[in-house]
Parts: structure tokens; sequence; C-alpha cells
């Protein structure tokens, strides 16, 4: 039997990204708050610092910062007449867990949308014509966001300098800005800070893209280029190239993360409560099934309360926020058969994976010395920034291509080309050989929402509190292949060109694997839209059925982005307290009449 306790004006179940955003526009609007988080309360002194932090096996290998899948795994199976598995070991993406959430062991590579990404059916169809998109594929369910990024633009702006974004302009106010990303969309003025210092590797990739006609920009970072105060009066530092950022949490409060650039000032708030080691359970509602009263949380000593809340925030990452709804009983399932229902539905992912180049032995890249978002980009194969008319097969989206190379750690990182054995002297001579002279690209682009990929929950496999867990059926749509196949060609063209010896090609397939590690940016599922037929949260990210609940985060995606997705997330964010700040706490209520 749980215990009731006191009410609170808001909870947020999650305390990442966008759990810590929303907490803190609440208490600023003078609301009590409580922050759900199932991790471990961790700052960066004493939890993030060397050489502890510096542990490959603990971080990479045995991933201590994730989920633990012990107690809560994701089942999958790739099409909807296989049986699911639960997944035991992360490795296709790493959803985090503890104060911060994934947030903390992130790369910082802090892209924004483009503005057709906002409006992507409608722009498809009226540049290239329905037919063109039916010959994509028939399964697709690609549909436009209900907002704009002339709406998010302030909300971009704003997350940007709370991070404080290293980086290039490209498009100020329509102005092409020489050394920017001349596709940028519009941005109102420049990053806060100068892009990092540009490594060999992206020097070396600028180059050979520029022979062939591309426009390298420098990687919009959010490892930061130089000393830094926010708006919020948090002191960030300098990044130190220590090679451990990915999957590590940053020592010298020089990545952005909810520990450097918001919490302290969150935690110190008396209208804040944090509470960690408590899982929610589930979303209470009332009798009518219209009005949340709360959630239901298990603490780390395993005793149930019920903590009763005016507004829920789901805050919990894509795949949870998913999975909440679905238990809570919050909006119509989705069914893949009938294609009905919005919980679940268009749940995508991204296409990743790119050349391996082998250098010449005078070329030596130093891959330990990185960041975790360095380098140099191109975005000419990114999104529709290329004409798809005639492609054949059709397919739409696009890839970002770029060489961002994040430290040649010793047990990840020991590139060898085709025909090296996998093990014994061979292998260890070819490691040697070709460690320092070795580039990666990255190919990261787009994948559609697709009538056959879902999220639901499954039926046979429990978590350790006897609910079910969430089941992902996936694979990429042929479309994703298409595309990502077509600029692997490409790409390759651009590694000779950098004066590669040996260009290993990269380029997506099927099937859709969980062993090999692709993007956490898992996406849809909750998505967001004009219409509740086919959307579970309206414009402002509230949900349809039940509106004292906002579902934050990538979840709202229709479908994936080309780019990684956190800064788009953040605004959205924003975007969606801000309607909530100054409308919804003035007459509580839907904010958008369905
Ligand atoms: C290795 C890696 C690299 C990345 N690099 C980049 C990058 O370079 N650029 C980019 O844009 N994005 C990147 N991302 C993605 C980025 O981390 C996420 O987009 C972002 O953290 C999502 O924010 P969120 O608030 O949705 O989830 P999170 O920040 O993960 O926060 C969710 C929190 O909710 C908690 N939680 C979940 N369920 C419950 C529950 N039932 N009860 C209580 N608490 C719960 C979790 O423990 C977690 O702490 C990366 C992710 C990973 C893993
Ligand atoms: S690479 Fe830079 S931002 Fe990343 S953990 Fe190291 S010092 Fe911090």
């Amino acid at each position: 039997m749980a215990t009731r306790l006191q009410p609170v004006d808001a909870v947020t179940i999650g305390v990442g990204l966008t759990g810590s955003l929303a907490a803190y526009e609440m208490v600023q609007s003078g609301l009590k708050v409580v922050g759900f988080e199932r991790g471990a309360e961790r700052e960066t002194v004493p939890d993030f610092q060397s050489p502890a932090i510096h542990d490959e096996l603990r971080y990479s290998i045995r991933k201590a910062f994730m989920q633990d899948n012990a107690k809560v795994a994701v089942s999958f199976r790739n099409t909807s007449d296989q049986t699911a598995l639960p997944i035991r070991r992360w490795e296709s993406f790493l959803p985090g867990q503890g104060l911060g959430g994934s947030f903390v062991h992130w790369n910082g590579q802090s892209f924004r949308a483009q503005v057709a990404d906002f409006v992507l059916r409608s722009h498809t169809i009226q540049r290239y014509g329905q037919k063109f998109l039916d010959a994509c594929g028939p399964e697709l369910t690609i549909q436009d966001w209900g907002v704009t990024y002339d709406e998010l633009e302030p909300y971009y702006d704003r997350f940007e300098y709370l991070l404080g974004v290293s980086g290039k302009a490209g498009n100020i106010k329509g102005q092409i800005q020489p050394g920017g990303n001349p596709f940028e969309a519009p941005r109102a003025r420049e990053y806060p800070n100068p892009p990092l210092k540009e490594p060999y590797f992206g020097a070396i990739f600028g180059k050979g893209a520029t022979s062939l006609g591309y426009h390298p920009y420098p990687q919009p970072s959010s490892n930061l280029s130089r000393p830094y105060t926010n708006p919020l009066g948090l002191k960030l530092e300098q990044c130190v190239f220590c090679g451990f950022c990915e999957r590590y949490a940053c020592e010298h409060y020089a990545k952005a993360s909810p520990q450097t650039i918001i919490l302290p000032v969150l935690l110190k708030n008396p209208n804040y409560e944090l509470r960690t080691s408590c899982e929610v359970l589930r979303i209470n509602l009332d009798s009518t099934g219209k009005k949340a009263t709360g959630v239901t949380y298990v603490d780390g000593a395993g005793r149930e309360f019920e903590q009763p809340a005016e507004i829920v925030f789901i805050a919990a990452f894509p795949l949870n926020n998913v999975r909440t709804l679905l238990l809570s009983g919050i909006g119509k399932p989705y069914d893949p058969r009938t294609g009905e229902g919005v919980v679940g539905r268009n749940y995508c992912y991204q296409t990743t994976g790119g050349p391996t180049v082998f250098m010449d032995e005078s070329i030596n890249i130093n891959p330990f010395m990185s960041a975790g978002a360095p380098g140099t980009m191109i975005d000419d194969f990114s999104g529709d920034n290329f004409d798809h008319a005639n492609m054949n097969p059709p397919f739409i989206g696009g890839q970002y291509v770029g060489s961002i190379m994040t430290g040649g750690r010793p047990i990840e990182f020991h590139p060898t080309p085709p025909g090296t054995p996998p093990w014994g002297l061979e292998w260890k001579r070819a490691v040697a050989r070709h460690y320092n002279h070795t580039i990666l690209i990255q190919q990261h682009g787009t994948s559609m929402s697709s009538r056959l990929n879902y999220l639901d929950l499954d039926p046979t496999y429990k978590d350790a509190w006897g609910q079910p867990l969430l089941r992902m059926t996936f694979d990429f749509p042929e479309n994703d292949v298409r595309m990502s196949q077509y600029i692997a060609d490409k790409v390759v063209e651009i590694g000779r060109a950098m004066g590669g010896k040996i260009v290993v090609r990269g380029g997506t397939k099927r099937p859709y694997t969980t062993t090999v590690y692709q993007s956490t940016h898992n996406a849809g599922g909750a998505v967001m839209g004009d219409d509740p037929k086919t959307s579970a949260v309206n414009r402002y990210l509230q949900c349809w059925d039940v509106p004292n609940v906002f579902s934050l985060g990538g979840s709202a995606f229709p479908q994936n982005i080309a780019y990684n997705y956190s800064i788009t997330i953040g605004a959205l964010t924003y975007w969606a307290l801000d309607a909530i700040k100054t409308r919804y706490l003035k007459s509580p209520g839907p904010l958008v009449q369905a």
C-alpha cells in the first residue's frame, strides 16, 4: 500500500536534460517542484574526477553510467512476426541513469535542425510530389511537427547560450557568413563562443571535401573553446581535449551538462526538492481518466509512495517517456494492424556509420588527443540540401558527413584494414601500423518513420517491479538504406581526396542490430502534431488526452532529423515551457483545442 505524501505543484519524472530545464522554469514561476531520478546523485566534484573517471573498462565497456538493464531493459525484434528478447547489454544506444541523465555522458555535438525538417511532409510533397513520396516507400508515415523553425529560433538561441556552444555561424538573419555552414537555417546571432581548435584529422577532411567542391565548417560543440559564464551565472572552463568525453563525465567543467549549466542553481532553490534513487512506476489518473493526480514511485529502500501533483512532466528519455505513457494508460496505444492509436507510433532511429580512411605512415593523427565534439563537417548531403528528384531508386532525407574522432582510447580504437586477422601477431602489427595513421569519417543522418516500426509493452518480459518492459519493433525502412548507400559512395570519394591509401566504405544496412553502437538519438513514439489521430502530444508537448501531463524530449519527433538531436530537444522544451508559464499556469487546460 503506497504512502500518500503532501501535494506539490509539479513533478518531473527524470532529472536529466529536460527534467532540469522544466524544474528550473517552474520554480522560477514560484511552483513547488519535486524531481524524481531513478539513479544516484552525482557531482563534478568528487564523482567525475580523474584518474577514476578515465576508466575505459568501467565507463565505455561496462557502461557504468547507463540505465540498469538488470532492473529495466528494453526488449527488441526487427519485425512484428518475431519474438522480442530483452537487451541485456546496451550497445546500439546508451540511455543514461543518474542525476543529469544521458546529458552527462553525451559528446556535445550541438546542431540545430533545418527549416524543412519541421514541415517534412508538406515540404517533400511541394518539392517532389506525392507520387515521389509514395515511391520512397508506401509504409512511410512522415508528418509535419506542428511547430516551425521560425517559432523555435528564439528558443534555440536561448538554449545555446545556456550551454555556451562553441561554433561559427553560417547564416545570421539570412546573411551567409564566411567560415560557417552555408546550409544552416538563419540564426539571430553568433554562437556564444568561437569554434574549438581544428584537429589535424578535421583539417585533412576539410581539404579533401573542399577539393571536391563541398563546404566544410567547424562542428558546433558543447565542449567549450574558452572559459564562459552562462546566463545563470555558472562558470564553465575550456576543454583540454582529454579524449574521454562521450560515455564519460567531464572532470574539467568544460562540457555543458546539467551539472555545469543548471543544477547548481536549481538545487539551491527552496522550491525544489530532488529525490534520487526513486523510480516512478506510473502516473495516476482521476476517475475521469482525463486528469493526472500525481505519480506512484518506489524509493531506494523499496517503499512505495504516492506523490500528488498538479502538473506531471515526463522527462525520462524518449524510450522511457513512451513506456510511462503506456504503463499509465495515457493516450491510445498504437496498433500496427489498423494503423490506429498514437502511443508507440512513429518510433524511429538514425542512420550512422561511415568510412575508415587508412593514411600513409607519414600522416600522424594523434587520435588520443581529442574532445567529444571536435572536427570538421559538411552539410552538402544533409536533409534536403541536395536535389532528390532524379534519385533512382528514389529516397528522401540525407546525412551530414564529417571527421569527428573523439579519442583513440586503448580498448575501443584499433583500426585495421580488411583482411587483417582478428587476433595474433599479424593483428598486433596492423594495429601498431595504423593506430596513429587512420581517420574515421562519420555519416550521420535522417531516419523516416514507418507504420512497421513502433513501441509497445512486452507481453512476456517484466522489470524488477513486475511491470512489462518496453518492446521495440524496428528495422530501417528501405528509404533510409537507399539514402545512406547513395551518400556512402560520395564519402568514399572524399576519403580518396584526403589521400587515403585504403578507404573502407560505410553506409547503413539491414537488418538493424542492437549489438553495435550507432546513436542514442532514439526518437518518436509520443510524437507532436496538430491532429490527435496522428500525434500523442500537441505542439506544446501537452498530452491531448490528459492536459496536465507534458511529455518532453525526442519522443516528440515525428521522424528523425539528420543531426544529433539534443539542441532541438532543448529548444522544444523551452518553447513548451514558455507556453506553460505564460498561458497554462494562468488557465490550466488544453493549450490547443483538438
Ligand atoms: C554516448 C552518448 C552520446 C551522445 N552525444 C550526443 C551529442 O553529441 N549531441 C546530442 O545532441 N545528443 C547526444 N546524446 C543524446 C543526449 O544525451 C540526449 O538527447 C539527452 O540527454 C536527452 O535528454 P532527456 O532529458 O530526454 O533524457 P536524459 O538526459 O537521459 O534524462 C532522463 C533521466 O530520466 C531518468 N528516468 C528514466 N525513467 C525514470 C523513472 N521511471 N523514474 C525516475 N527517473 C527516471 C533517467 O535515469 C535519466 O537520468 C548522446 C547520448 C549518449 C548516450
Ligand atoms: S574532451 Fe573536453 S569537454 Fe570532454 S570530458 Fe575532456 S575536457 Fe571535458
